[in-house]
């Protein structure tokens, strides 16, 4: 079985299932958090169509999760969001407004409330979660130094509403539950000291687990079958390292801005 396919995807959440764990979206876990949960975010950064294995995989194993869906062609798509919602799942936007409005707080403002609105036809969005957008030295989460998300009729955004000291943090980014290093903006700060490589690696340690995890999947990291998961390997392992490469070009280190110490 290779890692970062369905087959090892179910059998993370049967053993979380059976390790006691319950699931919740976001919004829920916000409204009324279970003891010991499991959030599973969902961020779709290339193509809608990708998420609806995730979603029916899910809801055959009983699970709910959250979608976050960028508004950018084939990311943002209607007819996919409809179906996912229809199995369960909430769905929220993947926002990026600041880096889009090219570090403009009120033009950021203004297309962040627009984009809500036109999500809103599809679902009636309560949470939002940033981008990265390594490539920008804009942080898309500065926009909340200037409005709050109650103005918006919004309830959460992960990296600013969740207690990442209690809940641990797991991105599958570049195909690696550790993957901090090329992660520029993805990732939390945190209490816990708990380093997985691979999906093996996790379910090996499930016991140890806290009670309270957030699991963010890029849904184009997963594929069905041996081949689909060398050819992301290919393509991914290529991007990562353009990626890594473009940012040492592109952003310099004075526009980056200041560390936060949280979320
Ligand atoms: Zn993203």
């Amino acid at each position: 079985m290779k890692d970062f396919t369905f087959d090892v995807f179910i059998l993370l959440i049967k053993k979380l299932k059976s390790a006691g764990y319950l699931f919740q979206t976001v919004r829920d876990y916000i409204n009324q958090p279970e003891k010991k949960v499991v959030l599973l975010r969902h961020d779709i950064d290339i193509w809608a169509g990708f998420t609806r294995t995730f979603a029916k995989i899910e809801h055959d194993l009983g699970v709910r999760g959250t979608y976050y869906y960028r508004t950018i062609k084939y990311c943002y798509d209607p007819a996919v969001m409809k179906q996912v919602a229809a199995l369960g799942h909430e769905i929220g936007y993947h926002y990026e407004d600041l880096t889009s409005a090219d570090g403009n707080i009120e033009l950021a403002l203004k297309t962040f409330e627009g984009n809500v609105q036109k999500f809103r036809l599809v679902y009636p969005v309560e949470t939002v979660c940033m981008h990265g957008r390594s490539g920008s030295p804009f942080d898309n989460r500065d926009i909340w130094k200037h409005a709050k998300l109650g103005d918006y009729g919004l309830i959460a955004e992960p990296y600013i509403s969740l207690d990442f000291d209690r809940m641990l943090y797991l991105t599958d980014t570049s195909q690696s539950w550790n993957g901090s290093g090329v992660a520029v903006r993805d990732k939390v700060t945190s209490s816990f000291e708990m380093e997985f490589d691979t999906t093996w690696d996790i379910l090996q340690g499930i016991d140890k687990l806290p009670d309270q995890i957030m699991f963010t999947f890029h849904p184009e990291l997963w594929a069905l079958s041996y081949r689909g998961w060398l050819l992301r390997k290919v393509v991914f392992t290529g991007y990562y390292a353009y990626k890594k490469h473009y940012r040492n070009l592109h952003v310099s280190p004075k526009k980056v801005p200041a560390k936060r110490s949280k979320g």
